[in-house]
């Protein structure tokens, strides 16, 4: 096969890697658009072309490498990239075969993203009989992820043949080619639709944030930190809302009870009286219909909900 050219526009960025962190998201698949959403609720500004492999900030010292979702955990442990945004599926598939094959220094994880969930599970034909674990002796389990298959095979003291597919895993049971498989569900529709039945999960699994192994510049590591902390504000405000209600002063005890995850809500007075007070309060749940119906026969009026922005602690 040729050797792989790259896009002359990816050379035509000045990819300073001393001075700018550059970050290695998938280029297109289901983490795609979280990973691009994040970095833009973090405030990076960067333009995608269509064929791009690398997308310059603009605003920040942090580009994106858009690449294979199983491309990332190497280029991260290899300091190609400083970070990487991955599943942990894939991340933990590649940590044991790094591990395996005595690899290493690895990835560091840095953050859960709460995104891109799903588990990877054991499944079988439907109506096949199921008693835990053994009941997989002796058969054949097509995956692509033989690592974490074994670890699982392993961990239960099951002796099976674990048959290592790229791709269309689902179907092997129907082609004769295995008698279970091993693979990631997330609504578990596809599994429904080859008469699969989901019999034991053997990992969750949502996006991560890794790390290169090797320390990085102080300028990268303090832009590394404010990221972080921008990426801890994003999440925060997630369910976050903003409550603003006038309610009797005799009333607040009961109100701040059911104000859903509030700690110190502001108290203002009003102009005009002194028998009722204004509260705002953040609450860091979603705020239901109930809620607010709650609050409003404890006494309260004029509620207003608003959604949160930004948030830093
Ligand atoms: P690539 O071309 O980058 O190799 P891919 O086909 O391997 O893409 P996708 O199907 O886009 O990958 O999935 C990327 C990641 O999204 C998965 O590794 C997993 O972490 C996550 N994910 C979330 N839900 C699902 C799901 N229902 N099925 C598969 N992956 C899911
Ligand atoms: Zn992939």
């Amino acid at each position: 096969m040729a050797a792989m050219t790259l896009p002359a526009v990816a050379w035509a960025v000045p990819m300073d890697k001393a001075q700018r962190l550059q970050v290695a998201v998938q280029k297109s698949g289901r983490l795609t658009d979280h990973c691009l959403d994040l970095l833009a609720r973090c405030g990076l500004k960067s333009s995608r072309g269509k064929d791009q492999l690398l997308c310059f900030g603009e605003n920040m010292p942090l580009d994106v490498l858009l690449v294979r979702d199983d491309d990332i955990p190497d280029l991260v442990r290899e300091d190609v990239c400083d970070l990487g945004i991955v599943g942990g599926n894939v991340l933990e598939e590649r940590r044991l075969a790094c591990l395996a094959a005595g690899i290493g220094p690895l990835f560091e994880v840095l953050q859960p993203l709460d995104f891109g969930r799903c588990r990877l599970s054991i499944a079988v034909p439907e109506g096949c009989a199921w008693a835990g674990p053994q009941s997989l002796t002796g058969l054949r389990i097509a995956t692509t992820y033989p690592y974490l298959t074994e670890q699982y095979l392993h961990q239960h003291g099951v002796q099976a043949q674990i048959m290592t597919l790229s791709g269309a895993v689902e179907i092997a049971p129907r082609l004769g080619r295995a008698e279970a498989i091993c693979d990631l569900v997330s609504t578990g529709g596809t599994l429904r639709a080859n008469h699969l039945t989901e019999v034991a999960t053997i990992f969750e699994s949502q996006a991560l944030l890794i790390r290169t192994p090797v320390p990085l510049s102080p300028d990268k590591e303090a832009w590394l930190q404010r990221i972080l902390m921008r990426i801890d504000g994003v999440q925060q405000v997630k369910e976050s809302k903003y409550i603003m209600l006038h309610a009797p002063r005799s009333a607040l005890p009961e109100i701040r009870r059911l104000l859903p995850g509030s700690e110190y809500p502001t108290i203002v007075p009003l102009e005009g009286t002194t028998e009722k007070v204004a509260v705002h309060a953040v609450c860091r749940e979603n705020v239901f219909w109930e809620t607010l119906e709650a609050l409003k026969a404890a006494g309260a009026s004029a509620l207003l909900v608003l959604p949160v922005e930004k948030m830093l602690p």
